[in-house]
């Protein structure tokens, strides 16, 4: 017998079972000032034919995050029955309304949604949808990809995020799912992820699943939209639910980031002059760029240096940088099969 459904304050207005295509929303019960009477609508696309594995695609996490649902919505668009075997479920935009601002955080609640699982039944709206993800919808699921860029903060070498779970044969299909996905860079999150992503739900319900950064800065980068349309066509056909020939992946470089210390901070505020781009690899004690202090046109400018070698995994996408802000997160690279881990 088959567990119940957690209860769930989200109602989906289609069906998420059975054969067909079917296009809806998720209902997400707010009632603020802006919609007191009337559901937050999520989109929601379910493509199923036939038995096979079920695969969930979720992009729009973060609203200013474009490259992710860009992609899933060629693949909605181009996607047909005849070509499934099993179910896909689409949530293009997850955090709906913080997509429509075009905003990191969800404008109706202020929360990060990747910072809030496994979420509350009963919890605000971004809280809602977390534990529906979580509850609902992952314990359906044979496999999960999440779709994140930079946003307008930062940029990211392009990579799949698997995650360094205990047990070694998700955290190998973990990995496969990276490989297959081909970013250049594949991150593996251990101690330095939070527990409150996607990420992390996947690995408590043990459902192979990876993430992606695409680029970042804001926008729609085409190249980067291009490699997550590709990277999810290649995980779908090597899960089996398409039967596209895929192309082989090309290789990655795995890294990840085992302490904070590595990393790149603003030591004060200013413009933040950058000399290294987002993949790039640095030396301990290389010259990172400059802070100048643009009121003060008389005052030496500050020099910045890395701290160790590493790759550059992202770097901050302002000018104008306030004392403790992210200028570059750094990567080292790691044995995959390292039983340690990061
Ligand atoms: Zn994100």
């Amino acid at each position: 017998m088959s567990k119940p459904a957690a209860r769930s304050r989200i109602r989906a207005d289609i069906d998420l079972s059975g054969d067909g295509r079917r296009v809806g929303n998720l209902l997400v019960t707010h009632s603020d000032n802006r919609r007191p009477l009337a559901p937050y609508p999520v989109p929601l696309v379910v493509l199923a034919r036939g038995s096979g594995p079920t695969v969930l695609l979720i992009g729009g996490v973060h609203g200013d995050e474009f490259e992710g649902p860009a992609a899933l919505m060629r693949l909605i668009q181009t996607l047909t029955l005849d070509e499934i075997s099993g179910r896909i479920i689409f949530l293009p935009a997850l955090n709906a309304t913080a997509v429509e601002a075009s905003s990191r955080v969800s404008p109706l609640d202020g929360a990060n949604m990747n910072r809030a699982f496994p979420g509350n039944a009963d919890g605000g709206p971004t809280a809602m949808l977390a534990h529906y993800v979580e509850e609902v919808l992952l314990p359906q699921c044979d496999a999960a990809i999440d779709l994140h860029a930079g946003g307008k903060a930062s940029v990211f070498a392009p990579s799949a995020l698997a995650t360094r779970v205990d047990d070694d044969a998700l955290y190998a299909k973990n990995m496969a799912l990276a490989r297959v996905f081909g970013a250049p860079v594949i991150w593996q999150l251990g101690g330095y992820n939070d527990d409150r992503s996607v990420n992390a739900a996947a690995a408590r319900k043990g459902i192979p699943m990876i993430a992606a950064e695409l680029g970042g800065g804001g926008g729609c980068t085409p190249q980067d939209a291009d490699l997550a349309e590709q990277g999810v066509r290649r995980c779908l056909a090597f899960l089996g639910v398409t039967d596209d020939a895929a192309d082989q992946p090309p290789p990655s470089r795995v890294v990840s980031i085992s302490s904070a210390e590595q990393n790149l901070y603003a030591p004060a505020t200013g413009i933040f002059d950058r000399r290294f781009k987002a993949g790039d690899d640095v030396a301990a004690g290389q010259s990172a760029g400059w802070l100048h202090f643009i009121g003060e046109p008389e005052r030496a400018s500050v020099e910045l240096h890395f701290a160790g070698v590493g790759m550059v995994l992202a770097h901050g996408n302002r000018g104008f940088v306030e004392r403790g802000d992210m200028l570059a997160l750094i990567a080292g690279d790691v044995d995959e099969n390292d039983e340690g881990g990061p």
